[in-house]
């Protein structure tokens, strides 16, 4: 069924093409390109009227199943402008397999991994003029899949959409990449083993919003959640993962099933393991880090996902105590990382992984 998969391409007329933002104005996920990719599915015909279209509203049933049980899954993933003016992706089939593994725990169907690689180049390709050209500016992409079907019975939907929209972002930070300040929640918790903390579906985001309110009253950017059986082992941050650097250790906590396995940290282990750093999965407890801060010992913390790609931590906000992190500054190692990472992302750098996809 997915060989013949025909992707129709409904042009937008001239008249009707959005004006692009200003390159200081981008913002994150405001504004959005002209054209989307939709297709649809259903239990009698599979994957069908797949197409790149007007992004404009959709018609849905008020009984559509994803607004009452949430049965809706996504991915983020950023395309770069970079080496003589080309157009990148980074590690895009680690996205698509990643969303077929959320679809499996979420009873959802499967897309065509490869073919939905090369219609995202096609739409990058026609939206190419929506990349922009600022540093450290890039075009965001969001793949999502969402349950259809109008009924109330809690079940898996017979109907699916899937659509990829996208979005030109800005720098992610304004004025250059400053720590945050970090509320590690020894109260409410995302996700448990056995869950859908491992799975990129949406529930989990409204989820966070509660805890993430409250850190935001303490000055805070993000959330560290902790375990939810002993809230005592690190998680994330957010929708990053975290690794802290001990002793000249590279510390991260292991993909146990409660936490996302980001593709940032995956390739943040690989380079700083090629690099010689000792890179070390286990778990690791919030008192074991304080510990070390507390006789400097602790030299970086950082968050990686690919809105921030790396983003460090200056300050924990634990059980009412402040805890600086070197002294509030980016760590030698979270540069090096950030540096290089956004290098290869952008092809200027050699890529021995295979990580980048060239568009068009
Ligand atoms: C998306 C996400 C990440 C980071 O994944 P990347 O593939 O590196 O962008 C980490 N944690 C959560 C909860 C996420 O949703």
């Amino acid at each position: 069924m997915w060989e013949d998969l025909e992707v129709a391409l409904e042009k937008v007329p001239g008249d009707k093409l959005k004006k692009k933002p200003l390159p200081d104005k981008l913002g994150f996920g405001v504004h959005f390109t002209d054209y989307m990719f939709l297709m649809q599915w259903s239990r009698e015909d599979g994957w069908h009227d797949a197409k790149i279209c007007a992004k404009e509203e959709f018609r849905l049933d008020p009984a559509a199943m994803v607004f009452h049980y949430g049965q809706a899954i996504f991915e983020g993933l950023k395309a770069y402008r970079g080496k003589d003016d080309q157009l990148f992706l980074f590690r895009p089939k680690d996205n698509f397999e990643r969303m077929n593994n959320s679809a499996v725990r979420m009873c959802m169907p499967r897309i065509p991994q490869e073919k939905i690689v090369n219609i995202l180049k096609s739409l990058i390709y026609l939206e190419r003029e929506w990349v922009p050209r600022a540093e450290g500016a890039s075009i965001y992409i969001r793949p999502t899949m969402i349950a259809v079907e109008p009924t109330l019975g809690v079940k898996p939907s017979s109907r699916y959409y899937f659509y990829i929209i996208m979005s030109p972002v800005g720098a992610y930070y304004a004025e250059g990449c400053n720590p945050t300040k970090i509320y590690v929640s020894d109260q409410y918790v995302r996700a448990v083993k056995g869950g859908v903390g491992n799975v990129k579906t949406a529930g989990n985001y409204a989820a966070s919003l509660y805890m993430s309110e409250i850190a935001k009253k303490e000055g805070c950017t993000q959330v560290l959640w902790l375990d939810a059986c002993e809230h005592k082992y690190i998680e994330e941050v957010g929708t990053s993962n975290i690794f802290f650097k001990i002793d000249g250790q590279l510390l991260t906590p292991p993909l146990e099933g409660s936490i996302l396995g980001g593709i940032t940290r995956d390739s943040v282990i690989k380079l700083a393991s090629s690099w010689g750093v000792d890179v070390v999965e286990r778990r690791i407890a919030i008192d074991e880090v304080l510990k070390a801060n507390g006789e400097g010992r602790l030299q970086e913390v950082f968050g990686t996902g690919t809105a921030a790609v790396i983003s460090p931590v200056g300050e924990l906000f634990f059980k009412d105590i402040s805890y600086r992190i070197n002294d509030g500054r980016t760590g030698e190692l979270s540069s090096r990382l950030y540096t290089e990472l956004q290098s290869i992302q952008k092809g200027f750098q050699d890529d021995p992984c295979k990580w980048v996809v060239r568009v068009g």
